[in-house]
């Protein structure tokens, strides 16, 4: 599903280099929800833009559902990201002029895809997501917590075998928090999909199976999640990133 090799990234700052990741393995094998927590500055928003094609490795192998994303050129990674990735960010990323319904119809729309589909996997997405009573509305008009549902909506469109989603809940209260997490469990264990959420908070992360933890551009350890509540995911994380 997902695996990377002794991955590298830096960026120039100015003519200064800047190490991002240095030597990431990491693999999953199986559909679920994971987790990847670390410290701000630790490579986190680097390592889920490798698995959503959206860059390219300096050295070291990504491969995403069976593709060598590290060999893919700009063309094949922008059609790649299209079909088999979705992606959630932080601030939604919807369009404020378009309704919710249109906001999940958009990358097909901009694909040229069939207007009957597109209406009858919106609806279903929506009405999936809780948001039925919702899909004239434009952004501003929900509550952050819907938004950033339409935004998981919008990410389901091609039922991709992965959803890749960079602290998803970073500007949501905690109940809506909440609500979103258990969600992107169901989506992760109903349809099949692997799920990436990268969170600092424990309470995020106890509904993953399995966490992956970053440290200074490289991964430190993981551990499973399943069962465990906010304090004891904490617990595992201190252990982790504790100087040995
Ligand atoms: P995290 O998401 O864990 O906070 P990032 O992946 O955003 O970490 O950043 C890792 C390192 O790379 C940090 O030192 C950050 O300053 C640097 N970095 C990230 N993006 C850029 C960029 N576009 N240009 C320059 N440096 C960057
Ligand atoms: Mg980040």
């Amino acid at each position: 599903m997902i695996r990377c090799v002794d991955v590298y990234k830096s960026y120039d700052l100015g003519g200064r280099e800047v190490t991002a990741l240095t030597g990431v393995d990491l693999s999953i094998e199986q559909p679920g929800f994971y987790g990847i927590m670390g410290a701000s500055g630790s490579g986190k928003s680097t390592l889920l833009h490798l698995l959503a094609a959206l860059d390219t490795p300096a050295r070291g192998e990504v491969w995403v559902s069976g593709k060598p994303l590290h060999t893919l050129g700009e063309k094949e990674l922008t059609l790649f990201r299209r079909r088999e990735i979705g992606i959630v960010f932080q601030q939604f990323n919807l369009i404020p002029t378009l309704t919710a319904t249109e906001n999940v119809q958009l990358p097909g729309m901009l694909a040229g895809d069939d207007q009957a589909f597109l209406d009858k996997r919106s609806g279903e997405l929506l009405e999936r997501l809780g948001l039925s009573g919702r899909s004239t509305h434009r952004p501003d008009a929900l509550s952050g917590g819907e938004q950033q549902r339409v935004a998981i909506a919008r990410a389901l469109l091609y039922k991709p075998r992965v959803i890749l989603a960079d602290e998803p809940t970073g500007n949501l209260d905690s109940a809506s928090s909440a609500r979103l997490w258990g969600l992107l469990s169901e989506v992760a264990n109903e349809q099949q999909v692997t799920v990436v959420m990268v969170t600092h908070e424990p309470a995020a992360a106890a509904y993953c199976q399995r966490v992956f933890v970053l440290m200074d551009g490289k991964v430190r350890g993981s551990f499973e999640a399943e069962g465990l509540d906010a304090s004891g995911v904490a617990n595992r994380y201190q252990q982790l990133v504790r100087p040995a």
